[in-house]
């Protein structure tokens, strides 16, 4: 797929139809693919890189990008394109500034769920019949593809792009997937029991903030956490308070518009699992009211921001029994 991604950037760039290209490049490492912007096809020859590591959500740079002038191709796994419509219908994304290509998504690998077998040194990897073949400095490895699966893929909601302008390889369709299992097993505890796993998962946090940068329903521009007359701008939390406080604000900020893609929890450092706290919150309001899927479409209101005679009372949500 990678060769049919690079030839076709290389011809909408040729006839003037975009004038650059995001998309991702490998850093330091083999696994290290962070996103990346192209502005020739020499670039592309040289840099460009869509493998078995390039998991992160592009979505969130066309803010900026669509700032800028000209055209720009965006090349969209079904994930991101949830997110890209979301962006699309807060007015964060110009669309008519974007040449969309989706192509097909996951399953995405973890490094660290490889690092975790003790596998250290490593020059290469490599999916052969889903055993990765892992070349390290001591000699090589291996493990069966699916134990190093990335979270946000293992519990893949839609492999169905919502949004393109052409397609490179087949679309797919939306997934019954077990993405609430954790949160119904959280919901099953008590409530002592809940807070104590949350206060073991937050007590983690340094406060380094990728999860909210790299978030794609947060792009304020200026954002709560950065007010330097708020006491707790741009540093590690100083208590369990904080802690919780910093979490607990954002999934209210972000409830409703969360895509569920997944990438909070693939950029923390700690490995804090943040998007159970953000299912919780789409679980509840598909119970409470309707199902919804922030960025299926450009034009439906979301709950939380529509009214109707329907709408859930507040005595509904008590009479769910908060325990
Ligand atoms: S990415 Fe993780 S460690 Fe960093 S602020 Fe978010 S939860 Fe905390
Ligand atoms: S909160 Fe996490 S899962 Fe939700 S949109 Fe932001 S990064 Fe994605
Ligand atoms: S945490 Fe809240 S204020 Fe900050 S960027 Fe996210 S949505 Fe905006």
């Amino acid at each position: 797929m990678q060769e049919a991604m690079i030839k076709r950037a290389k011809e909408l760039l040729a006839d003037g139809s975009v004038d650059r290209v995001i998309g991702w490049k490998r850093g330091e490492f083999t696994y290290d693919i962070t996103p990346a912007v192209f502005t020739s096809a020499e670039e592309l020859d040289r840099d460009f890189v869509c493998d078995e590591f390039t998991a992160a959500n592009v979505s969130k740079y066309l803010v900026k990008e669509t700032q800028k002038e000209g055209r720009v191709l965006a090349f969209l796994k079904p994930c991101d394109t949830y997110s890209f419509n979301q962006l699309v219908k807060e007015h964060r994304i110009d669309r008519e500034k974007v040449y969309v290509i989706g192509i097909e998504g996951g399953p995405k690998l973890d490094i660290e769920k490889i690092k975790a077998k003790g596998i250290t040194g490593i020059l290469s990897v490599k999916n052969e019949d889903y055993t990765l073949k892992i070349e390290t400095v001591y000699g090589t490895q291996t493990m069966p593809f699916y134990e190093a699966v990335l979270g946000k893929c293992a519990s893949c909601k839609s492999k169905k792009h919502v949004v393109f302008d052409e397609l490179i390889g087949e679309d797919g369709d939306v997934l019954d997937s077990n993405r609430f299992e954790m949160v119904e097993k959280l919901e099953n505890m008590s409530a002592q029991e809940r807070f104590d796993f949350w206060r073991d998962q937050l007590s983690k946090c340094i406060r380094c903030n990728a999860c909210r940068n790299v978030c794609p329903a947060c792009t304020c521009e200026n954002c709560v956490f950065d007010n330097p007359k708020s006491g707790i701008d741009n540093k590690a939390p100083a208590d369990s308070f904080e802690e919780n406080m910093f979490h607990i604000i954002r999934a209210f900020h972000v409830a409703g518009r969360c895509t569920d893609c997944g990438e909070c929890s693939r950029v923390c450092p700690q490995h804090i699992p943040l998007h159970l706290l953000n299912r919780k919150f789409i679980k509840d309001i598909n119970e409470l009211y309707g199902e919804y899927q922030a960025g299926a479409d450009t034009t439906s209101r979301a709950p939380l921001t529509d009214y109707t005679k329907d709408d859930c009372e507040p005595s509904v949500v008590h009479e769910r029994g908060v325990e």
